[in-house]
């Protein structure tokens, strides 16, 4: 027998949120209950025909069958680089500007390790997406919190950073438009960001991961595009949400070589790239024909205005999201994240997630996800009328 111990970095983590609500959802379901399940932010479409086939082509080709590039094909780097110069003006060098990755959250959670000393700061939004503050946790670094509220209109206030603070902070993470919070960022807030970033010596990293699932033809900027950004920062992006395919796992990193570079180096020494037939059908996804995302928009607006407008009609206050797949709302008056997020499930059987979940700041909202049918959410709407609340 020996004495099997999880290292320190393990045990660090914060207590996982959502815990009590997966087992309630378990125990709802275990009981038959039908549940409405909006917790979760995985497209529920098919990934479009035409890149299924290019990657059925391409698994036949047994040049792909072999360890791939480490840093990606030149062929994917170079169709993401004309991906940027068409969506955003912006001219990169596909091979030392670009690097692919085994999706966007293989690199947010690899960063840190190339830049990371233990003790640096990496300011972090809160609300957001985990991966940012674990994974500068994993590097030995300090995450410290930038809260995103509704009088800020979800933006970090820049401002508000203790000056203790910005002398150890190295790094920043952003990401709009915003998961969970669904808010857009402005040119303005770019451009004071990149401004920040130069007086601070801080590396911004933006992950843009909904940069194309957009409501009312809302076109939300690149942090690339932002004057002086390439010699701050870099952008995350990945195939996953544009063109339904979390599960194909390719993303990729594009911005200052230097940050790229020292990407790639931590990835060279840990993974060995995406199967480059995947590569091959995210080509295709690029630039083949894009009727998938007018088709993917249109889907998602109907079930926008199904929630929003539904939950307008029970008293909620909500503002239709430009962009994303979420709906971030204002619990009523009485209750907490947790307790209302509890209610939706027992009550009606739909999942919602704690706001609270995704960092203090988040507390008093809820999160419901668009990753259902029309026919589905309008049930949850007259389930919710049901309740009332
Ligand atoms: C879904 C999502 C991603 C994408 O992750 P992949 O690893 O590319 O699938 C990245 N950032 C945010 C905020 C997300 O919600």
């Amino acid at each position: 027998m020996i004495t099997i111990e999880q290292a320190d970095r393990l045990k660090q983590l914060p207590p996982y949120l959502f815990a009590e609500l997966d087992r309630k959802k378990a125990e709802a379901r275990s009981r038959g209950v039908d549940v409405i399940d909006l917790g979760v932010g995985d497209p529920d479409l098919p990934t479009p025909g035409n890149i299924i086939e290019e990657l059925a082509k391409a698994a036949r080709e047994p040049r792909y069958h072999r360890y791939p590039s480490y840093t990606g094909m030149n062929e994917f780097r170079r169709a993401v680089s004309r991906w940027y110069k068409k969506r955003t003006g912006v001219e990169l060098q596909p091979i030392q500007e670009v690097v692919s990755l085994i999706g966007s959250k293989e690199g947010i959670a690899h960063i840190p390790l190339a830049f990371i000393n233990p003790g640096d700061v990496v300011l972090v939004p809160s609300p957001a997406y985990p991966v940012y503050a674990i994974a500068t946790m994993f590097a030995g670094g300090i995450p410290h919190e930038m809260p995103l509220v509704k009088e800020n209109n979800f933006l970090p206030d820049l401002d508000a950073i203790p000056a203790d603070i910005l002398d150890k902070a190295k790094m920043m993470f952003l990401n709009y438009p915003n998961n969970p919070t669904a808010a857009p960022a402005t040119q303005d807030f770019f451009r004071a960001v990149v401004g920040f970033a130069e007086k601070h010596n801080i590396m911004v990293c933006h992950d843009f991961a909904y940069s194309e699932m957009t409501f009312d033809g809302y076109v939300p900027p690149s942090f690339l595009e932002t004057p002086g950004a390439m010699e701050v920062g870099i952008e995350f992006h990945s195939l996953s949400k544009t063109y339904n395919m979390t599960g194909w796992r390719i993303g990729w990193a594009a911005g200052n070589a230097k940050i790229i570079g020292g990407l790639g180096r931590i990835k060279s020494n840990i993974d060995s790239g995406i199967f480059e037939a995947i590569q091959v059908a995210g080509i295709e996804a690029l630039e083949g024909d894009q009727q998938c995302l007018a088709d993917m928009r249109e889907i998602y607006t109907q079930r926008r205005d199904i929630l929003v407008e539904g939950l307008k009609k029970l008293g909620i206050n909500v503002e239709p999201p430009k962009a994303t797949f979420y709906v971030w709302f204002e619990v009523p008056a009485g209750y907490t994240s947790a307790s209302f997020a509890a209610l939706l499930l027992e009550k009606s059987g739909i999942v919602a997630t704690p706001g609270n979940g995704f960092g203090a700041p988040g507390e008093g909202y809820v999160r419901m996800a668009l990753t259902v049918s029309k026919e589905r959410l309008s049930e949850a709407v007259d389930r919710m009328a049901e309740i009332g609340f």
